[in-house]
């Protein structure tokens, strides 16, 4: 804190949760925080948006070649990309409200959560929070051809 000397240059990061009803219009697709703004918890909203752009380059790729993208076709990538991004907002939300909010109020936490307990006692349990934020919901592949320039 010593090392601020001038707080107009510290700004507030802005953290909200929130999701576009449709996430498209003809010629405008909407993906990562556009179509979904991510909160930090769990470190996901990069992935989330990495994740949209693979699906949505795996659904339109051939299609924007051939000059034959529809409406159709990115309503087909928000309908993929809905429920990975629903369930992992779900869990910030869950964390936030849970954990980090009464952390905030001054609650006196001085027993874990259920969830956190479990977890501390059967080390099993934890690649399932840990497959959730390392590749999510619905990970992606590429499955675009590979082209090469020239
Ligand atoms: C405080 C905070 C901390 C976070 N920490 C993490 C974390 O540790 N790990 C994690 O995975 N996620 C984190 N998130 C969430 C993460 O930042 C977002 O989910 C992620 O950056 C979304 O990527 P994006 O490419 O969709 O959008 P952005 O990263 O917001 O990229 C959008 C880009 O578009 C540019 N842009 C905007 N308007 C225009 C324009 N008119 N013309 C040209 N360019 C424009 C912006 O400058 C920006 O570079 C955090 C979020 C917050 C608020």
């Amino acid at each position: 804190m010593n090392e601020i000397d001038d707080w107009s240059k510290v700004s507030l990061l802005e953290v909200r949760v929130d999701r576009l009803p449709r996430w498209h219009r003809p010629g405008l697709l909407c993906i990562g925080d556009a179509a979904h703004a991510m909160s930090p918890i769990g470190g996901v909203g990069i992935n989330l948006a990495i994740q949209d752009a693979v699906a949505a380059a795996n659904l339109l790729a051939e299609p924007l070649r051939a000059g034959a993208v529809t409406d159709a076709l990115l309503a087909a990538v928000q309908e993929r990309r809905t429920f990975p991004t629903r369930v992992t907002q779900a869990f910030q939300v869950f964390i936030q409200n849970r954990a980090i909010d009464p952390l905030m109020q001054g609650v006196d936490v001085r027993r874990p959560p259920l969830a956190m307990r479990l977890l501390d006692e059967f080390p099993y349990l934890r690649r399932f929070p840990a497959r959730l934020l390392g590749l999510g919901v619905r990970p992606e592949r590429i499955r675009t051809p590979e082209v090469t320039a020239g």
